[in-house]
């Protein structure tokens, strides 16, 4: 983000919670290509190769989001397309490690002018450039070292195939000099529960070694910190595990519910958040399962899917969501390849205009692994716009045979400021504020340089959730939230506040929201929610919540 505040502290974008004390361990470099080129001929293919395999055993051996994306990282290694203009450069006389570092080139150049999720994958490509180099010079394979004590790795950027080496046990922080919150390290490192900070420029001078203070609340990396820091970070570390021992339902100080859910992506998600203290399943984002897919999954692939995610939650609530493809999440065979703004364009729901089967067959799948598992899940269509697509939705899903729930998001303002007449035809609403500030406040979600605006704290972003919620109240229906903002403590005490019934988040952020939410009364609640829809601008919004909460909780932020 900004260059170092002083030569101890380097400044950047912190990923989740923590402060963490421990020595750098640093990434080995990408390999720089000799004066003559390098490598011979016959080795291109069988480097791809080895690269190849490598990756796959790796995805093979590794869990959740980080299987998926070495294995997405491994495919990138066997594409045709890369290979073929790789081999066409050696034929036209380029050495291999030139045609690799220049075919690849070429690729990330169109990645990044593709933009969205495309560019986020350059991490990737960079990763099987620097693979594919070293092996056909002979050199060790870049990356992080093995670690021998508990260590904070720093490294230029990290690439997912990178993050696989890692002996987790023994990882305290991962620090990049790039790379951005939304990109793959940072995902990880939230899967994980490692604190992490992205973009701290500079941090890359650190030698190995030496000791480091990474507070991922405040995005600081500090050198040789002083000992009331390495205090601060035991007190921290200990508050922060015995604020994960409460597994009460999530309810406010005098007995409000308010249901604590998991955002998930794959069934691997659904076994962990399982085995954790949350009340089910508050939006099950099917896309992320199609990411990679050429062709749409059939019936059966997605009958066992889906089994497999509402048998770990037997006889539990999983919000199910509708494929929301397009803009940030494209699918190959679904998404339109030339609209000019994707994310004004034909996605999630509106999908049904191009190819309505796509949207059929997904229902039919949930209800056919419905009568499967005996487990009945709430389905619910990204991207409404209209209540006559409530219920479109709503007929179609009874059409398919399920017999649970059917309810739409509310991401788009047209769908909020109209919530009234959404709840006539759909059984429950949930609120998704990462879209919705994206629409409100008409700014791409995925441009870092305009988060000011994308804030949920945003004065007219909460007048709409305050409508969505009050039009819930009066329909006396369910309105959940399960967008970013559910994770935010301060907020879900405005969420509560407003009437949402339930918030949905990444596990890790779950106990610092029960907590927040048993240490305030619901009438607590209302005055926060008050005072933010009062404010005029995001920050006092913010200010004012946080001046009305429990001290406790306030210092609980930080953990
Ligand atoms: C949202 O928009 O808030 C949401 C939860 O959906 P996604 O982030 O998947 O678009
Ligand atoms: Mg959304």
């Amino acid at each position: 983000m900004s260059v170092a505040a002083d030569a101890h502290t380097f400044q950047g974008v912190g990923v989740g919670r923590g402060l963490v004390v421990g020595p750098v361990a640093k990434a080995y470099p990408s390999p720089t290509l000799p004066a003559d080129g390098g490598g011979s001929p016959d080795d291109l293919v069988p480097a791809f190769d080895r690269v190849a395999q490598l990756l796959t055993a790796r995805a093979q051996a590794a869990t959740g989001a980080l299987a998926d994306v070495l294995a997405a990282t491994a495919q990138m290694a066997q594409d045709p397309a890369l290979r073929g203009e790789a081999t066409r450069r050696v034929d036209a006389g380029e050495s291999p490690a030139e045609a690799v570092d220049r075919a690849v080139a070429r690729f990330v150049d169109m990645f990044t002018a593709a933009g969205g999720m495309l560019a986020e994958r350059v991490t990737d490509l960079r990763s099987v450039r620097d693979r594919v180099v070293a092996e056909l010079l002979g050199l060790d394979e870049p990356g992080v070292p093995a670690l021998d004590r508990p260590s904070v790795v720093v490294a230029s950027d990290l690439a997912p195939a990178d993050t696989a080496v890692l002996d987790v046990e023994k990882v305290l922080a991962i620090v990049t000099q790039h790379g951005g919150p939304t990109g793959h390290t940072a995902i990880i490192a939230g899967q994980l529960g490692i604190p992490c900070v992205v973009r701290a420029t500079g941090v890359m001078q650190v030698p190995v070694g030496a000791e480091v203070a990474v507070d991922a609340a405040a995005g600081t990396v500090v050198l040789d910190p002083d000992p009331a820091v390495r205090d601060e970070a035991r007190v921290r570390t200990e508050a922060a595990r015995s604020l994960a021992q409460d597994t009460a339902p999530g309810a406010t100080k005098d007995g409000h519910a308010v249901k604590l859910l998991a955002n998930i992506g794959t069934p691997q998600d659904a076994h962990r958040a399982a085995g954790h203290a949350v009340e089910g399943v508050g939006l099950f984002r099917t896309e992320v399962l199609f990411l990679e897919s050429a062709t749409a999954p059939t019936l059966d692939e997605q009958v066992a899917v889906y089994s497999e995610v509402l048998g770990a939650f037997a006889g539990g609530k999983v919000v199910v969501r509708t494929l929301d493809a397009g803009a940030d999440k494209p699918l190959a065979f679904a998404t339109q390849p030339d609209e000019e703004n994707p994310a004004l364009g034909v996605r999630g729901y509106r999908l049904v205009r191009r190819v309505p089967e796509l949207l059929r067959t997904q229902l039919e799948a949930l209800a056919r692994a419905a009568e499967v598992t005996g487990t009945t899940p709430w389905v619910m269509a990204p991207m409404i716009s209209t209540a006559q697509e409530a219920a479109d939705f709503v007929a179609t899903a009874r059409d398919a045979g399920l017999s649970g729930p059917v309810g739409v998001m509310v991401e788009v303002p047209a769908a909020a400021l109209r919530a009234r007449d959404v709840l006539d035809v759909a059984d429950f609403v949930s609120i998704g504020t990462n879209d919705l500030a994206q629409y409100t406040m008409a700014t791409d979600r995925l441009r870092g340089t305009l988060v000011d605006l994308l804030d949920p704290w945003q004065p007219a972003v909460l007048e709409l959730v305050a409508t969505t919620a009050r039009a819930a109240g009066e329909a006396d229906r369910s309105a959940g939230v399960c967008g970013e903002s559910a994770a935010d403590p301060l907020m879900a005490l405005v969420l509560t506040g407003l009437g949402v019934t339930s918030l949905s988040m990444s596990l890790g952020a779950v106990p610092a929201v029960r907590y927040a939410l048993r240490s305030h009364t619901l009438q607590e609640c209302r005055t926060a929610a008050e005072a933010a829809l009062a404010a005029r601008t995001a920050h006092d919004a913010r200010a004012a919540v946080r001046s009305l909460a429990d001290p406790g909780v306030v210092a609980s932020l930080a953990l």
